[in-house]
């Protein structure tokens, strides 16, 4: 059913003819963690996110594994920061 909440339109599995069934009963603003996110959606209430009802849970562990920023820069910083890797290599020669 279509939001008529903060994501007007947009169909969710939460909306009911009695309301938003989500807690607190709307979706969540993004957190600062999700600037940059191809995910960002600005409504007139607000940024939300496309993917998730609530952003600040997806950051609390770890990096939202829905995320499009950053993960070119990890798999970079991984390729350099292995060790490891280089050391074994270096050995083999
Ligand atoms: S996908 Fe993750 S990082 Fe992107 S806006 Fe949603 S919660 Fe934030």
């Amino acid at each position: 059913m279509d939001c008529n909440t903060v994501k007007p339109g947009v169909d969710c599995l939460f909306m009911s003819n009695s309301g938003c069934a989500y807690n607190g009963g709307s979706c969540h603003q993004i957190v600062e963690q999700c600037q940059g996110c191809n995910h960002v959606i600005t409504y007139p209430a607000g940024q939300y996110c496309r993917t998730y009802s609530d952003p600040s849970v997806k950051w609390i562990d770890a990096r939202c594994n829905f995320a499009t920023h950053n993960r070119i820069e990890t798999r970079e910083e991984r390729k350099k920061l292995n060790p490891l890797k280089a050391s074994k290599r270096s050995r083999g020669k």
